[in-house]
């Protein structure tokens, strides 16, 4: 189990499938899904997984995020404040320079008792592409 995983409903937060090794150079997609664990605590939600995930994966291999031209975020629904921050400190990690596409879609806005800050909405729209009500 890993830290952030729940202690409290026992649910793990996420795996991280990669691709094989090519034989030649071409683009790989690496493919993290996470979830909340149904805690709560922001610190617990799927985007806070999400970071922690792709800072263990630069930390591995700093020139990874040099190599990242497209990064794709699906949630089910919109960010809370707290995730909202986390996923822009997420786009910061990976240079303008060299990233294509930052997508960021979800299906629903989140209500809840941390409901999406309609302010976040142009913030991140100032770092990804946003798709979703
Ligand atoms: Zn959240």
């Amino acid at each position: 189990m890993e830290p952030e995983d729940s202690r409290l409903t026992g649910q793990v937060g996420g795996y991280v499938i990669e691709g094989a090794a090519a034989q030649q150079h071409t683009e790989q997609r690496a493919e993290i899904a996470t979830r909340s664990t149904g805690d709560e605590a922001p610190a617990t939600h799927a985007e806070a997984r999400l970071l922690t995930q792709v800072e263990r994966m630069l930390a591995e291999e700093p020139t990874w995020k040099d190599r990242v031209r497209t990064i794709e975020i699906h949630l089910s629904e919109s960010p809370c404040p707290s995730c909202a921050g986390l996923l822009l400190l997420l786009r910061s990690k990976f240079p303008s320079s060299t990233v294509r596409l930052a997508l960021l879609q979800w299906g629903q806005r989140h209500q809840g008792k941390y409901p999406t800050d309609p302010s976040d909405i142009p913030r991140l729209k100032g770092s990804y592409r946003v798709i979703g009500p």
